[in-house]
C-alpha cells in the first residue's frame, strides 16, 4: 500500500490525511508543533495515525511521497533529510486534485488575493453554482474533496503551495501581479519567487484561461519567455491593445467572451487596487457563463471582506475604516490613492524594513493628522515628523483611538492602514482590526 506521510497538521495537512485515508493509502501525520484539538478529533475520527511536538525520523522517510504544509520552510531539518533521500514532495492542493475532475479557478499574485477569491466565491453563489472556497480560506480543497465535493472551487493560491505543484491544472488561472514578497524564503532571490507564481499557468491547455493584470512590469517580461497554450486574457486600467478588461469613460467593460459593461461607480470595492481585483472576479465569471445581471449584481453588493479597507462606522460625521490587512508599504499607498477625504492615518506596528518615501506624496497630500501606534515609534517620528501635519504618539489601541477621536473633523476619514505587521502590540493583524472596530463602535 502506498504510504503518505503528511508534515504539518494545519487545515491543509489534517484534510489531506482524511483524503488519503478514504483513497486507501497508508496515512502518518508528523508536525513539530502542538496540533490543536479540532485537527486531533477530526484525524482520530477518521482512525488516522499522528504525532505531535516531535518527528519520527523513521516513520516518515519510509514514505513513498510526502505532503508538506506550505508554512513549513525548504531549510527545515526535516525537510532537508526528504529531500536527500530523494522523496517527492508535493502539496496538499496538488494531492487533492487527482482526486477531482471539477473545474478549478485559482488566484494568485503578491496582493489582493484574498479580495478576489471571496469576489468571485460571491459571484458563483449568487449565481447558484455549486462552488467550494479554497485555499489560504477557509476549509481545504483536500477535506471538500474528501467530504463536501463541489462542481468548481475557487481557490487562492500562495507561492508556497504553488512551490509543489507539478501535475495540478487550473482551467481559470489568474495572476494579479508580482511585486517583491516572502524572499527570505526564496534564498533572497526575487526571479526564484517569480517562478513559483508563474507555476499558475503550468500544464493549461487551449481549453483553460489565463487572467492577469498587463500593466505588472515583471509579469509582461516573463510572459515571454512562457509557450502559454490557454487563452490569454488581460487586463489593465485603461482601453489598451489587447487588453479585454478596463475602465473607459467611468465604465468598467469587459470585452470576451460577452461582451459587459457597467458604470465603475457601482463597483462595491473601491480604489484603484479594487478595479484590478473586480476586473479579474468579472472575466473569471464571464468565462464561467454566468449571467451579465448576476455579475453586475455580485460586484456592486460585495460586502467586501473583513480588514481590507472595510468601512467601520460614522461617528459625529467622521467614516473610520480598517485596513489592518495593509502589513506593507504598497497595500498603504494603494489605501491612501482611494480616499475622497481628508485623512486621519494611523501608522506603525512591526516594521518590516518600510520604505516610507513611497507614500510620502500621497501623506502630504491627503493627510490631516497622523496617529503613530507601535511599541516603539521612533523611525515614523524620524520620517513624518517634519512634514508638519499634525501627530498622537500612542502605544496601545485605546489610546490611538481616542486620539483619532480627538483630531478628526466632520467630513474626514479616519484608516487604520498601518505599513507594519503588528506583533509588537497584537496578536495578529485580525486582533489589531478587531480591538480597533471595537473601540471604535463604543465611542
Ligand atoms: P492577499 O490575500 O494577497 O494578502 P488581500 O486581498 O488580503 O491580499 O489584500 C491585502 C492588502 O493588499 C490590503 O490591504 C489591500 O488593500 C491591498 N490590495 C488588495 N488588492 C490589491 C491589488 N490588486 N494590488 C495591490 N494591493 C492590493
Amino acid at each position: 500500500m502506498k504510504r503518505i506521510v503528511i508534515l504539518g497538521a494545519g487545515e491543509s495537512g489534517a484534510g489531506a490525511a482524511v483524503l488519503a485515508k478514504k483513497e486507501g493509502l497508508d496515512v502518518f501525520v508528523s508536525d513539530m508543533s502542538k496540533i490543536s484539538d479540532k485537527y486531533k478529533k477530526l484525524m482520530n475520527d477518521h482512525d488516522i495515525e499522528w504525532e505531535e511536538e516531535h518527528h519520527t525520523k523513521d516513520k516518515i522517510l519510509n514514505a513513498d511521497e510526502i505532503i508538506k504544509s506550505p508554512g513549513i520552510p525548504f531549510s527545515a531539518p526535516m525537510i532537508q533529510k526528504v529531500i536527500e533521500k530523494g522523496i517527492h514532495i508535493i502539496s496538499e492542493i496538488e494531492f487533492a486534485g487527482r482526486y477531482t475532475d471539477s473545474k478549478m479557478i485559482c488566484i494568485t499574485g503578491s496582493n489582493g488575493k484574498t479580495t478576489t477569491t471571496s469576489l468571485i466565491y460571491h459571484i458563483f453563489k449568487s449565481a447558484g453554482y455549486d462552488v467550494g472556497l479554497a485555499g489560504n480560506i477557509g476549509i481545504s480543497l483536500a477535506l471538500q474533496v474528501a467530504e463536501s465535493p463541489h462542481k468548481y472551487y475557487i481557490i487562492e493560491l500562495s507561492s508556497f503551495q504553488l512551490d509543489n505543484m507539478y501535475n495540478f491544472r487550473a482551467n481559470i488561472a489568474i495572476l494579479l501581479n508580482i511585486t517583491p514578497d516572502h524572499l527570505d524564503r526564496y534564498n533572497n532571490c526575487m526571479q526564484n519567487y517569480v517562478d513559483a507564481k508563474m507555476k499558475i499557468i503550468q500544464n493549461q491547455t487551449e481549453d483553460d484561461s489565463f487572467i492577469y493584470w498587463n500593466d505588472d512590469p515583471i509579469i509582461k517580461k516573463e510572459l515571454s519567455r512562457y509557450d502559454i497554450k490557454a487563452v490569454k486574457c488581460p487586463f489593465a486600467e485603461l482601453k489598451e491593445k489587447g487588453a479585454i478588461g478596463y475602465i473607459e469613460e467611468g465604465k468598467y467593460k469587459i470585452e470576451k467572451p460577452t461582451p459587459f459593461n457597467m458604470e465603475q461607480e457601482e463597483l462595491s470595492l473601491t480604489g484603484k487596487h479594487n478595479i484590478y481585483n473586480s476586473l479579474a472576479a468579472g472575466i473569471a465569471s464571464n468565462i464561467s457563463g454566468i449571467k451579465k445581471d448576476i455579475i453586475r449584481k455580485s460586484l456592486s453588493d460585495f460586502p467586501g471582506v473583513e480588514h481590507r479597507l472595510e468601512k467601520v462606522t460614522k461617528v459625529r460625521g467622521v467614516q473610520y475604516i480598517n485596513d489592518s490587512k495593509a502589513t506593507n508599504v504598497d497595500a498603504c499607498w494603494y489605501a491612501l490613492e482611494s480616499m475622497k477625504t481628508p485623512v486621519i492615518l494611523i501608522l506603525g506596528g512591526k516594521d518590516k524594513g518600510n520604505d516610507y518615501n513611497a507614500i510620502k506624496e500621497l501623506v502630504k497630500e491627503k493627510c490631516v493628522g497622523l496617529v503613530y501606534l507601535g511599541a516603539d515609534n521612533t523611525k515614523l517620528h524620524k520620517f513624518f515628523d517634519q512634514m508638519e501635519i499634525p501627530i498622537k504618539d500612542t502605544h496601545s489601541m485605546k489610546d490611538c483611538v481616542t486620539a483619532c477621536y480627538e483630531m478628526a473633523k466632520s467630513g474626514d476619514t479616519v484608516l487604520l492602514s498601518p505599513c507594519c505587521a503588528s506583533f509588537d502590540l497584537f496578536h495578529n493583524m485580525e486582533d489589531r482590526g478587531e480591538q480597533f472596530k471595537t473601540l471604535v463602535k463604543n465611542l
